[in-house]
């Protein structure tokens, strides 16, 4: 576990993960977890290297748990996050909040 961040509003520490990153269950500040560290370096299906920012086009279908529809292949996802994890690439598609496994996207 990398060190717990604080509230950058009241301080306070554990706060609530989100789907963005954090939520204060004190003040109920959200926020983005722009930390890096402990994340391993994500390769896309052809071995390039993956970096925050980056354009991704989706390879194969993705299904969502638990909720209709999914990502169709050659969906783009526009600056991806990366995050520690199985689904290493965080994006939005139609204004959701998806992780996605490396191995399902190439670079655009
Ligand atoms: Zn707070």
């Amino acid at each position: 576990m990398s060190e717990a961040p604080t509230c950058p509003i009241c301080t306070m520490p554990e706060p609530l993960i989100a789907d963005d990153g954090f939520e204060c269950g004190t003040c109920g500040h959200e926020w983005i977890d722009e930390a890096t560290d402990g994340i391993a370096d994500v390769f896309d299906v052809n071995g390039k290297l993956l970096a925050p920012g980056d354009d991704v086009v989706i390879i194969k279908d993705l299904k969502l748990d638990g909720k209709s529809g999914g990502i169709k292949v050659g969906t783009k996802v526009k600056s991806i996050r990366l995050i520690p994890g199985d689904h290493p690439i965080q994006g939005k598609v139609d204004g959701r909040t998806v992780l996605i496994i490396a191995d399902k996207v190439k670079k655009a």
